[in-house]
């Protein structure tokens, strides 16, 4: 690159920028052409397939001092292009299936440009119009999806100014704090003197109803963010209770059972049940229906967090894996996970229109007492037309378009994991429920070894599989060609022992059987090269 033209800041240059297009033929201009005309060929050949390690990127990140003269735009679109676009990830690769981010239909691309462009702020009316009914559609959408109501019932409350039929936000985080916000304010409600926890905080909502504790209880592979719900409610992580599950990941309800009466014969009260609909790890769902019971019984609320798995409502053929999940007081779905959505898209949805009171909240200035705006019952407060893409998506797409990629996602995963076990070098560690499974490779001469070792041995092998896993997944995703994810789990197959596994999620349509091929012939000839399995565990073979 030859040296920097420089730019000058004046204002004619600042009134250029909001006003004039980039010229047709700028860099600019080009990279837009071509992302609208063919994005997939743009990634292919922008994004470098080998990485570059992190601390060479970071080489192009490091003034920290903001830079006082402006830039030229085509100068600025060169510079990304080498430094941040060829550096990125190519999540909508098909033989990228590590995680739960995959490809995105093209028309969304122009869609979030004309939001860009609106830029219109969904926290009042004043400021988004018709893009408030349109985010209330899609939240009555989902809860009909979900709850199945008659149609009377969304004709009163879909865009009734006294409630709201869930929440939209930014991911299935805000979505779960939201939810357990609302269980929080609704259990320490204003009750005689005491006029509630909203207003005069947790000491006193304890003090009140005499409570020692409030706990929360959830499936051992409960997702990361209700740690966060806990932290910031107030209500501590230790009070957030992991419960074990059964060898399929699935919550033991009895267990959750015990655990319930054993804290509230100390006094503490069980504030909500989380059960989960599609677990990050291995994509297992909770027994709904044990778990609603179990609620009722307790007297308490009852969320699922189904932020990945809550897309599979819109199959007829598989949503009944989630039954149950209409008895839950709130729902948490990821449109940027399962419904192809761009990130940014999460929701809660309220069985009950009124659930919503106990976090609503009014200013003057915005947010008038009455009014539509959805602001005053949302956690964040300026917040991005992204509804529009959901919309959208639902729209274009329909129930039975989403029906087919879901149905297909589920259908590639037990390809997948007939593979795997039709592989003496590998095995699968969780059956798919969903698109999710995970697996490992561990040759059969190991498996051998491992049968017939003694415990002292049968550990070091673990411990060496363990390494040798990590270390496979490094390589298989430096090298570029396709990526998995790895976690780890304590399945029964290994006592129960920490154990590093790789991770799959099949949602991307354009995955192919024998892409899916490809990938566990590369891990096998990866397997051979690799100095872990060399150093430790070629002494078995
Ligand atoms: C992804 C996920 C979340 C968090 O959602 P974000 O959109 O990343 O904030 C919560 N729970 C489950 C089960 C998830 O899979």
């Amino acid at each position: 690159m030859g040296p920097k033209r420089c730019a000058v800041a004046s204002e004619e240059s600042l009134m250029r920028i909001f006003t004039v297009p980039e010229a047709p033929d700028s860099t600019l201009s080009k990279i837009e052409l071509e992302i609208s005309s063919n994005l997939a060929g743009f990634l292919n050949e922008n994004i470098a397939a080998i990485e570059k390690p992190l601390h060479e990127i970071e080489k192009d990140f490091q003034d920290a001092v903001l830079p006082e003269e402006p830039m030229f735009v085509s100068d600025y679109a060169q510079d990304i292009m080498e430094q941040l676009v060829a550096h990125s990830v190519h999540t909508a690769a098909p033989s990228f299936i590590g995680h739960m981010t995959s490809a995105l239909p093209h028309f969304v691309l122009p869609l979030s440009k004309l939001m860009v462009g609106l830029n219109q702020n969904l926290v009042k009316i004043e400021t988004s119009k018709a893009f408030t009914p349109l985010e209330r559609q899609v939240l009555g959408m989902m809860h009909h999806l979900a709850y199945g109501n008659d149609e009377q019932f969304y004709d009163k409350w879909m865009h009734s100014a006294k409630t709201s039929l869930g929440a939209f936000c930014s991911g299935g985080t805000i979505a779960n704090i939201t939810a357990l916000w609302i269980a929080r304010n609704r259990l320490l409600k204003a009750d005689g003197e005491f006029k509630g926890i909203a207003a005069q905080g947790m000491l006193a909502g304890m003090l009140h109803y005499g409570y020692k504790g409030l706990a929360v209880l959830v499936s051992d592979r409960g997702h990361y963010s209700l740690g966060k719900a806990a932290d910031i409610l107030g209500l501590g992580r230790e009070n957030f209770i992991g419960i074990a599950t059964d060898e399929n990941n699935k919550v033991d309800v009895e267990k959750m059972r015990e655990t319930a009466h054993q804290l509230q014969a100390k006094g503490i009260k069980v504030l909500a049940l989380v059960g989960v609909a599609g677990t990050t790890e291995t994509g297992n769902i909770d027994p709904l229906n044990d778990m609603a019971d179990l609620s009722a019984e307790l007297g308490c609320y009852f969320h699922v967090d189904a932020a990945w798995g809550g897309a599979t409502l819109l199959s007829d053929n598989n949503r009944h894996l989630l039954a149950g999940i209409e008895r839950a007081d709130s729902i948490t779905i990821d449109a940027h996970k399962q419904m192809y959505v761009p990130m940014g898209a999460g929701l809660v949805l309220f069985k009950d229109p009124a659930a919503a009171d106990a976090i609503e909240h009014h200013a003057e200035y915005i947010l008038r007492k009455g009014s539509k705006d959805l602001g005053s019952h949302t956690l964040e407060g300026s917040r991005p037309g992204m509804a529009m893409l959901v919309h959208a998506c639902m729209r274009v797409i329909g129930r039975k378009g989403y029906e087919m990629l879901i149905d297909k996602g589920i259908d590639k995963a037990r390809y997948f994991a007939e593979l795997i076990k039709n592989d003496p070098d590998f095995e699968l560690i969780s059956e798919p429920e969903l698109c999710l499974l995970t697996y490992r490779y561990v040759p059969k001469q190991i498996q051998r070894a491992i049968a017939q070792a003694d415990e002292a041995e049968r550990i070091e092998i673990y411990a060496a599989l363990n390494r040798f896993t990590a270390s496979m997944q490094k390589r298989q995703r430096e090298t570029g060609r396709s990526f998995v994810s790895r976690t780890r789990l304590t399945p029964a197959q290994y006592d129960h022992q920490p154990t590093v596994v790789f991770r799959v999620v099949l949602a991307n349509p354009l995955t192919s059987n024998s892409i899916l091929k490809d990938i566990l012939a590369e891990q096998k000839a990866l397997a051979k090269t690799d100095p872990i399995f060399k150093k430790y565990l070629t002494k078995y073979i």
